[in-house]
């Protein structure tokens, strides 16, 4: 009773008088360098979520494969909704779901360009319909993880590398793995990701297109000085990845029974 996908209307009606979370994954269809499939996002999220669903009895709903990714449209095969589009299609889902008593969402998100349109529905969700929504991503939960010296936050790096060969090797080119350094053309304004540079002591957010940052698709997404090209995905091994990705699926599993039972602020009408 996990896959929600495979349950009648009948039962779900059933599993919903006593479910009150779910779980949605969400992800994309875009580039991803030289070694990984296109579908790398939604592969990830949707293998995790329904990693989780089995663990401990999460019901999952079915995958959000396409997602906000114009930024990558450079390199062929990107297939991508507006953020407005993305907002739009993730609140009316939430929309349905309050319909059937569902009063949270937990979303496991593969691509970090839908952060803005799934933030901008929960808020509204929640505005709307009093629900409550978590956005997870993998790369927040491994925050503060290294992996062999490189943050888990790498397009196409170490961690992605072992998310989609654990859930499905045959989109996975071993053989051509790399994961570019920021390139940068600047002395001065020094990138450290697509998005995001160093100018003297500060930072400051210019929105770029990642063809601007990497020649391949792949990215460190950190300072070149902090991780320049990484080109040995030796020790991503399918014993690694695993363990990889059994440590998201063991957190997401501990959020989802804390955040089910998480207590919500009554609302105040009567003010002091
Ligand atoms: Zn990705």
């Amino acid at each position: 009773m996990t896959v929600y996908a495979y349950q009648t209307w009948a039962e779900l009606e059933e599993r919903l008088k006593t479910t009150k979370t779910v779980l949605f994954p969400v992800g994309s269809t875009e580039q991803h360098g030289h070694h990984i499939g296109v579908g790398a996002d939604w592969i990830q999220a949707d293998a995790i979520a329904n990693r989780v669903g089995e663990k401990c009895d999460a019901l999952v709903l079915p995958t959000l494969c396409y997602g906000v990714s114009g930024h990558h449209k450079e390199f062929t095969g990107t297939l991508t909704l507006s953020t407005e589009t993305y907002t739009q299609a993730i609140y009316e889902i939430l929309e349905s779901l309050a319909r059937y008593s569902v009063k949270r969402v937990v979303f496991m998100n593969g691509h970090g360009g839908n952060n803005t349109g799934l933030t901008l529905a929960a808020k509204r969700a929640r505005d709307d319909f009093g629900m409550l929504c978590a956005i997870c991503t993998w790369w927040d939960i491994l925050a503060n993880e290294k992996l062999f010296g490189n943050p888990a936050e790498q397009h196409a790096g170490y961690a992605e590398t072992s998310f989609t060969l654990a859930s499905r090797p045959e989109a996975v080119r071993m053989e051509l793995a790399n994961c570019m350094a920021t390139k940068q053309v600047d002395d001065d304004i020094q990138f450290t990701r697509a998005g995001m540079a160093r100018y003297k002591n500060g930072v400051v957010r210019i929105p770029l297109q990642t063809v601007d940052v990497t020649d391949t698709g792949s990215m460190t997404e950190t300072h070149p000085d902090d991780n320049p090209h990484v080109f040995d995905y030796s020790m991503i091994t399918p014993e690694f990845a695993e363990n990889l990705m059994n440590k998201v699926v063991d957190w997401m599993c501990s959020f989802m029974k804390d955040f089910d039972k998480m207590k919500e602020t009554e609302p105040n009408i009567k003010r002091p």
